[in-house]
């Protein structure tokens, strides 16, 4: 599978130019010519790398980076701005941008970047090749080096969280697990989640890879002791 990258820029014949470059590198292209579009596009679609503008229409860039850093750790980041400013560049490495690219720049310049940012987004987690990231749970795959996951033909994005959950449902399958074994160890001592939180992200996980949400088969809840995680519905 080639890599997605995802385009937010508002300068139209910028955004395209940089979206004939990419896919002439190969790489599958998504484009927004917003914040929100772009926010909602990254969320849902969880491309491999974003190439984000600072000043766009609806929602600036910083805040774009903000809220995905704040859900989706995955995909890699690289700022494109007029503005070059120290300020700017610093509060782009605080809020979690991995490179930051001033405009004008030439082409060849930001493929190069690109390329450095992806090698080192793939040597943050050796050994987890895009391949063996892969897992099947009933007709859902999920790929926990994408955080998406897709069912039926359709992609869907999947927050740390609920990645963190579900293999710590993977490890446990077919026993009953409490919540608050949950909470200890998907959470940990930092955080402080009430059991609701639990529920909450099941539900979440229950939309997403469950033909039926309302019937749940793969995560079923377990009366006065927390759930029970299946692989596969088992044709029950
Ligand atoms: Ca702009």
């Amino acid at each position: 599978m080639n890599l997605r990258v995802l385009v937010v820029e508002d300068e139209e014949p910028l955004r395209l130019a940089l979206c004939d470059a990419l896919r002439a590198e190969g790489f599958d292209v998504l484009e927004a010519a917003d914040g929100d579009a772009g926010l909602r596009c990254a969320l849902a679609e969880g491309p491999e790398l974003v190439l984000l503008d600072l000043m766009l229409p609806k929602r600036d860039g910083f805040s774009v980076l903000k809220a995905l850093r704040q859900d989706r750790l995955a995909s890699a980041v690289i700022i494109l701005s007029a503005r070059g400013e120290e300020w700017d560049r610093v509060q782009g490495f605080e809020y979690g941008a991995d490179d930051y690219v001033v405009k004008p720049f030439s082409m060849k310049e930001l493929l190069l970047r690109i390329r450095a940012v992806m090698q080192r987004a793939e040597g943050a987690t050796p050994g987890l090749a895009r391949a063996d990231a892969k897992t099947k749970i009933g007709r859902a795959t999920v790929d926990f080096a994408a955080y998406t996951v897709e069912k039926d033909g359709e992609r869907q994005g999947l927050s740390k969280k609920e990645l963190d959950l579900l293999r710590y449902f993977l490890a446990h399958e077919g026993k009953a697990v409490t919540r608050d074994a949950i909470l200890g160890a998907v959470w940990g001592a930092d955080e402080f989640p009430t059991t609701r939180t639990i529920d909450m992200h099941v539900m979440k996980l229950r939309k997403k890879l469950e033909d039926d949400p309302e019937d749940p088969r793969l995560f079923v809840t377990v009366h006065g002791v927390g759930y029970r995680f299946a692989r596969d519905a088992g044709g029950r």
